[in-house]
């Protein structure tokens, strides 16, 4: 019996999700369990391992209708070897060869790569990128990152570093620092944690904050701002329009460098939709070569959650280009 199934899996800071995916990109059946990162990368890799086994017992699949795993990871990872070189969020995770350990506990082929590129690929495949060549996906949350596709090929780099753009330079002189060790990175100016302190720094300087308001007693999230700008609040609004404008500028950059024909935003922070899309879209066409821009359009990531599985279920397949073992049979 030909194998019909990948696995997908997103390994964060917190949890890991994993999922059994089809050829068609469909999500059959996902379950979540803790990284718990601080047990040691050792008992993170054994939860993958009993959660991929709990999935396939729970929903009676036998691992020979598995292709394949693929496995997404926040930070530098070299997809060629398999190996994981270093995840910030993850402590303890250095020089880890990941795909070779799966391979030898499940004994199926493994394969790996960033969480943003992987979204990316499932974004091209399945979601809003299906039907275009020239992608670049960016992840808006914790971070900035993004995943880069020319000419219907992912981008990876001479040393799998590429599309670090949360640490594009945009401020040279007098910026914020930033968790690289830089200063005046684009992640410094419009990602979740800076959409907060903006807002915090709004209350400071005695300004009106319907989100101070809203949050309670909790903590401002980028989703309360957001909130916030629906019910008309000036403040949340000049918020959303700053970051928005910070995206574009770098966005403008990557335009007239990539020439891409579609901008895809998703994480966290894109799920406030046109508060952040539309400051991005007007400064990339102010600002942009307008020969670049002719055929160019941003939009919102359709895969949400899910576009990290279902491009790292696509992992192994779009790395050996085995296409005949993607196909549903
Ligand atoms: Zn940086």
């Amino acid at each position: 019996m030909s194998a019909k199934f990948n696995i997908g899996v997103d390994l964060g800071g917190t949890d890991i999700k994993v999922a059994v995916v089809d050829c068609f990109g469909h999500v059959l059946h996902s379950d979540c369990v803790p990284t718990e990162a601080h047990r040691g990368y050792g008992h993170t890799i054994n939860n993958i391992i009993k959660s991929i086994n709990n999935i396939l017992q729970r929903n009676n699949l036998d691992i020979s209708q598995i292709n394949s795993v693929g496995v997404g990871c926040p930070g530098m990872v070299d997809p060629a070897t398999g190996l994981v070189k270093f995840l910030p969020n993850i402590p303890g995770w250095i020089n880890i060869e990941l795909a070779d350990i799966i391979e030898k506990e499940l004994e199926l082929k493994a394969a790996l790569d960033n969480d943003v590129r992987c979204a990316a690929l499932g974004e091209h495949s399945f979601g809003a990128g299906k039907g275009y060549n020239n992608i670049v996906c960016l992840t808006v949350g914790t971070g900035i990152g993004s995943g880069i596709i020319l000419n219907g090929k992912l981008i990876r780099g001479a040393n799998s570093s590429a599309g670090e753009i949360g640490h594009m330079i945009l401020q040279e002189t007098g910026g914020l620092f930033c968790g690289c060790g830089g200063a005046g990175c684009f992640e410094t100016l419009a990602s979740g944690p800076s959409i907060v302190e903006m807002a915090e720094r709004y209350i400071l300087g005695g300004k009106s904050s319907k989100y101070r308001e809203l949050a309670g007693d909790g903590a401002i999230t980028p989703e309360i701002v957001a909130k916030a700008a629906g019910f008309g609040d000036e403040v949340a609004k000049t918020i959303f329009k700053t970051a928005g404008y910070w995206i574009g500028i770098a966005l403008t950059n990557v335009v007239n460098l990539l020439n891409p024909e579609i901008i895809i935003i998703g994480g966290g922070v894109a799920k406030c939709g046109d508060l952040l899309l539309d400051p991005i879209r007007k400064t990339v066409q102010e600002k942009a070569l307008k020969t670049a821009t002719e055929k160019l359009e941003i939009v919102q990531a359709k895969l949400g959650n899910d576009a990290g599985v279902i491009g790292a279920s696509l992992l192994v397949c779009s790395n050996n280009q085995e296409k005949n073992a993607c196909t549903a049979g």
